[in-house]
């Protein structure tokens, strides 16, 4: 247990990964809005990203599993929904991870993360999930994911 010290479950959040794009954690997602230390306990407040997003229930359960298994259990999760969360809490360096790792960050204009044109042809407003729409490029010709804009 842990008296106080926010800065260190920022860095224990921050080994998180997003359950859909394992190389972001949920810290660099921008989905942990605050972390306060409160009558003993931390109140980690959490905005969801897409609120139909089936990974908000099981990154609430990779958060409290890694607190756990470090050894804090004085902790409550609270979701906020307002204001929603939006892809311009994702730092640039997020969205370069995102490039590196194949999907298109969230941006105006689509690029893909191949080539880098900007030259590209939507083939469906869903990818994988909801979070992602699917496109193909007219330059290199490979498919590619990209994360929406909201
Ligand atoms: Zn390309």
């Amino acid at each position: 247990m842990l008296n106080g010290n926010t800065d260190k479950i920022w860095e224990l959040l921050n080994t998180v990964p997003d359950p859909e794009i394992p190389v972001i954690s949920v810290v660099e997602l921008g989905v942990i809005r605050n972390i306060e230390f409160i009558n003993d306990s931390y109140l980690i407040s959490i905005t969801p990203t897409y609120s139909g997003c089936p990974a908000v229930k099981t990154f609430q359960d990779d958060i409290k599993t890694c607190l756990t298994n470090n050894g804090v259990d004085n902790f409550e999760l609270k979701l906020i929904y307002s204001p929603a969360w939006t892809t311009d809490w994702m730092t640039e360096k997020t969205k370069e991870k995102l490039l590196k790792y194949g999907i298109s960050p969230p941006s105006k204009t689509v690029i893909c993360p191949q080539c880098k044109s900007t030259s590209t042809t939507t083939i469906s407003d869903f990818g994988s999930t909801a979070c992602k729409s699917f496109h193909s490029c007219n330059d290199c010709l490979e498919p590619f994911e990209h994360f929406k804009c909201i």
